[in-house]
């Protein structure tokens, strides 16, 4: 007995196929004309792994040449996205109650999101390019953070906190004014210093950007 995958041309009748779906012989316009569930490549896919199972489990006679002419088994299997280890972080933090968890839904909304990309400069500019809110480019930077340093900030300040001071201070640069969608690296920074006895009160905290924060050095205004 002949047994036949999806897809399969019939023996001795060219243009003749199996259409596993049908459970029936049907000619090559079937395909394309009759709607079945799935595509025909994966119904092709199963009809192989069917057989292997079938084949190791019964003692029936069923044959299938090598080689048999098929319509789907030299389709190749459509690739999923690779995903970058930070884009599978970054999905699962949408339940969270602060600001990484709205930028993760809005990431899982995005279709045209770099899923392949951990790096922060592409990943900012799809936002920068989507007009995204400061709060959400911020939130980016801080995801970034977060994710590098497992958990841990460097600052040591909680991310409620460090919103908290951005949301005061505008998500801008407090000397220079530039915001993070014209291209500063923002951070949370103390006005005097942890290492002089400055404390981590609010208004201890203000906004610079990586370029002022480093003009300024450790001397504290
Ligand atoms: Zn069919
Ligand atoms: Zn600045």
């Amino acid at each position: 007995m002949r047994h036949y995958f999806h897809g399969d041309e019939v023996e001795g009748q060219a243009g003749h196929y199996y259409c596993a779906y049908c459970d029936w012989f049907v000619n090559e316009k079937h395909f394309s004309e009759v709607s079945h569930s799935g595509t025909d490549k994966e119904r092709y896919d199963r009809s192989v792994k069917a057989w292997k199972v079938r084949k190791k489990n019964s003692q029936d006679n069923l044959q299938r040449p090598n080689g048999a002419h098929n319509l789907f088994s030299s389709i190749p299997k459509p690739k999923k996205p690779k995903t970058s280890p930070f884009y599978r972080w970054l999905v699962k933090q949408q339940d969270r109650d602060d600001p990484i968890g709205d930028l993760s839904k809005d990431v899982r909304r995005d279709n045209g999101f770099p899923l392949e990309s951990s790096s922060l400069e592409i990943l900012r500019n799809r936002l920068i390019g989507k007009s995204a809110c400061d709060e959400a480019i911020q939130a980016l930077e801080e995801a970034h953070k977060e994710f590098k340093s497992n958990k841990t900030t460097r600052s040591g300040l909680s991310l409620a906190l460090r919103f908290d001071v951005f949301r005061r201070d505008d998500f801008r640069c407090q000397i220079c004014g530039i915001t993070a969608s014209e291209g500063g690296r923002l951070e949370v920074d103390h006005k005097v210093p942890v290492a002089k006895g400055g404390s981590d009160e609010m208004s201890n905290l203000w906004i610079l950007c990586f370029n002022c924060n480093r003009g300024k050095g450790t001397k504290s205004l």
